[in-house]
């Protein structure tokens, strides 16, 4: 074998270790020249090359990237005629020959236009569109940066692969047992994250002779790292194992972003590894230059080659990690922006409903995955946090809770209008103090309920259900729901103060009946409603019999309370569209809308009833009266139009009738008309 057939054979090795570990097609071009309908060929690509105009497309699209690429000595990234993104490396130069070969593909998809634009090429070409829609549906969409910054990373490990050719040796045969394994582990399709992990991770300890092996990645709220899976010795024993990423070698491999290693137990310990292991060695994965995952290899010595074989390896992995990832982050974004929606739905439209805290204080529990909560409301007279509601919580207790700002962690979140996260209340020296006994976790969140610079109250949660502490993404979604809250909750003030303002302003104290101004207000608008629908209305005047001398006997109080029982009487008997008030002293005033005279009469006649069969208990203050007092009332009634055509003359002929009414005797109904 010659070196040139060695090289090509290694870069075809490679070109296939590619396609393995990102799941996407690469293959080997031998020169600048793209032949269609190969077998490493995507999906996508073959079912275009099945018609000849395709291949003819595809061969001309494919060959001048590589063209370009042979020109520049650099990776070409071009989108074909299809829409889909691919990249041209150029792998090896071999001075003697001066011959290069190509590492082509990707063929990925970006976006829906893409997909869209990917279609109707194929549709255009003949394709079946019933197969073109199968196909196009197994293809994930993936992000084009990240596609470069992955090709740039791959780029990298190929030309350090194919440049330091003294290496070869040292890593033909590992590349052997990765082909292998990866092949077995790709024909048993590495869709699932979980067998991409144990791909990962079986192809280094095998490679490597490695004893122990960790994959940790950020959990999805892209706070803590997770152990995702284990290979070789003690796996049971590390795969529940809690990872320590605050401080020591963890957090120094995630801030430096380069690999770490020590030997030292304490160290080891520190990480939140057992006991047991004598070395560790850190290898971050990097996705857009942040570290998202690590992999941690224990009591393996290394060479620096094998090193260096890692750090490529790692950089490799990121790509399909990444998509995973965001894959991952997408779908609990998703579900969490989705329980969000609906709690701002269901907020905005509880807007009225003395449930609107039991509303927001649930859904803030429900976006945060917290198992209890309370929402405090800063009462503007006594200028201290009352809890308005609970959830999870006994609601007894905190009842009589009381804080003033800047007291407690509610009370300094209220105070300085900025959220805390805790993680450890017992460590937090911003709060130091013991958790208390209600609390399973020692974690919580509390954030103000703003309007503008004003705080108008606090959302506190804690527990969450998988017992984790509360992340940044919780944080971020709750201030989302705070603020809808706050803008729900002021509005729910406003509307309510307006509407008692409203009430009293319209309102007879007395007996609770509309006042006088607001039955002139409306009868007006009845008038006019009349004229536009051509319906006529009525307007009943009553007036209580011998009131003088009924307070004479019983006193002003026991009239005042008789006031009061009219009233009630009056309410019970009209319905709810009429308009009663109180017209004056002992007078009342009731407009029946769309009702004419003899209508109007039995509804008098039912509010005359009414009151004759009450029975008003009262101390007599003249010493020959019953313990019982009776009342009786006059009504006249008139209409409009049938009466008058204007309201003063409605009114005055409605008085006529109850003077009317009085004159024929007292305690009856008499109608304008028949006078
Ligand atoms: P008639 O049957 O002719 O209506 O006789 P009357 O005694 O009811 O009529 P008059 O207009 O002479 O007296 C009305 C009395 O109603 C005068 C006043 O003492 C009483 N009155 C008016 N407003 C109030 C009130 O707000 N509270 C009480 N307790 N009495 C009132
Ligand atoms: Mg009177
Ligand atoms: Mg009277």
């Amino acid at each position: 074998m010659d070196i040139m057939d060695y090289n090509e054979d290694l870069a075809s090795k490679w070109a296939e270790t590619l396609s393995a570990i990102t799941g996407l097609p690469f293959l080997l071009c031998r020169e600048e020249k793209y032949t269609p309908s190969r077998e490493e060929e995507g999906p996508l690509c073959k079912l275009l090359q099945e018609q000849a105009a395709g291949r003819v497309f595809c061969e001309q699209d494919c060959t001048t990237p590589l063209v370009q690429a042979l020109a520049k000595e650099e990776p070409v990234y071009f989108k074909c005629y299809a829409n889909l993104n691919n990249v041209a490396i150029p792998v090896y130069s071999d001075k003697a020959s001066d011959k290069r070969c190509f590492i082509l593909g990707g063929r990925i998809i970006s976006s829906y236009a893409d997909l869209a634009g990917y279609r109707g090429v194929a549709e255009k070409l003949g394709c079946d569109q019933a197969r073109v829609l199968e196909t196009a549906k197994g293809i994930l969409l993936t992000d084009l940066n990240h596609f470069k910054v992955a090709m740039e990373a791959i780029k990298t490990a190929t030309l350090y692969l194919f440049q330091n050719r003294e290496k070869y040796k040292i890593i033909e045969d590992r590349m052997a047992k990765l082909q292998t394994m990866i092949k077995v582990v790709s024909s048993t399709a590495a869709a699932d994250n979980r067998e991409l992990y144990h791909t990962i991770l079986n192809t280094l300890g095998v490679l490597f002779n490695i004893q122990t092996a960790i994959l940790l990645l950020r959990d999805a709220d892209e706070e803590r790292f997770r152990v995702e899976e284990v290979f070789g010795y003690q796996k049971e024993a590390l795969t529940d194992v809690k990872i320590n990423g605050v401080e020591g070698l963890i957090e120094e491999a995630v801030k430096r972003n380069e690999v770490v290693s020590s030997t030292g137990l304490f160290d080891i310990l520190k990480t939140g590894l057992p006991n047991g292991f004598t070395s560790v060695k850190i290898f971050p994965i990097t996705m857009k230059s942040r570290v998202e995952g690590l992999i941690c290899i224990l009591d393996t010595p290394l060479s620096p080659e094998d090193e260096d074989l890692i750090k490529s390896f790692c950089r490799a992995v990121s790509v399909p990690l990444e998509n995973r990832l965001l894959f991952l982050r997408r779908e609990n974004f998703f579900r969490k922006g989705e329980a969000v929606l609906q709690a701002l739905v269901s907020i905005a439209s509880d807007n009225d409903s003395p449930q609107l805290f039991d509303v927001i204080i649930g859904r803030a529990a429900e976006v945060a995955g917290a198992e209890q909560g309370s929402i405090m409301l800063l009462n503007e007279e006594t200028r201290a946090l009352e809890v308005k509601a609970t959830r999870g919580l006994n609601s007894a207790i905190l009842d009589h809770v009381r804080i003033n700002p800047g007291e407690g962690v509610a009370g300094t979140v209220l105070e300085r209008g900025t959220p805390v996260v805790v993680s450890n209340i017992e460590q937090d020296e911003r709060f130091s103090r013991p958790n208390r006994t209600r609390y399973k976790t020692k974690s919580f969140i509390s954030l103000p309920l703003r309007m503008k610079e004003r705080s108008i109250g606090v959302i506190n949660l804690s527990d969450k259900a998988n017992g984790t502490d509360f992340s940044d993404m919780d944080l971020k979604l709750l201030e989302i729901l705070a603020l809808y809250s706050a803008v729900a909750i002021e509005r729910q003030v406003y509307y309510q103060s307006s509407l008692s303002l409203r009430k009293i302003s319209i309102t007879d104290p007395l007996t609770e009946l509309l006042n006088r101004r607001y039955f002139e207000e409306r009868i007006s608008e009845e008038v006019e409603r009349s004229k536009r629908h051509g319906q006529p209305f009525s307007l009943i005047i009553l007036d209580i019999d011998n009131f003088k001398e009924y307070n004479d006997t019983y006193g002003h109080l026991a009239g005042d309370e008789a006031l009061k029982n009219v009233g009630h009487v009056i309410r019970r008997c009209v319905r709810i569209i009429d308009i009663a008030a109180r017209y004056g002293g002992e007078e009342f005033a009731i407009i029946l809308p769309t009702t004419d005279k003899e209508d109007a009469r039995l509804i008098g006649n039912r509010i005359r009833e009414g009151i004759e069969g009450v029975t008003l208990p009262v101390i007599p203050v003249i010493k020959d009266k019953g313990k019982e007092a009776k009342l009786t009332i006059s009504l006249g009634i008139a209409s409009y139009p049938a009466d008058a055509s204007t309201i003063e003359l409605l009114i005055n002929n409605a008085d006529r009738a109850l003077y009317k009414a009085k004159a024929q005797g007292k305690n009856r109904v008499v109608l304008f008309g028949n006078l």
